[in-house]
């Protein structure tokens, strides 16, 4: 029986180890549009500071149009 419950609860920390995996490999969607090499915002086609990028790796958008989304 000990054995049973071992086993669920390895598995189960296996199991939420790859999902923490999985969104720190993909932070938030499918990140900035590059242009010319450089990040940039997937709304406006405008730069991404790189502040911002190091700040929010994976950011798809400049803070301007983030903030836009995010509004109220
Ligand atoms: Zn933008």
């Amino acid at each position: 029986m000990a054995d049973i419950c071992d086993n669920a609860q390895a598995v189960e920390l296996l199991l939420r180890a790859e999902a923490l995996d999985r969104a720190r490999l993909r932070p938030a969607g499918p990140g900035p549009v590059y242009i010319d090499g450089v990040a940039c915002c997937r709304t406006c086609q405008e730069p991404i500071c790189s502040a911002r990028l190091k700040a929010v790796p994976g950011c798809c958008q400049c803070r301007e149009c983030q903030e836009e989304a995010e509004g109220s």
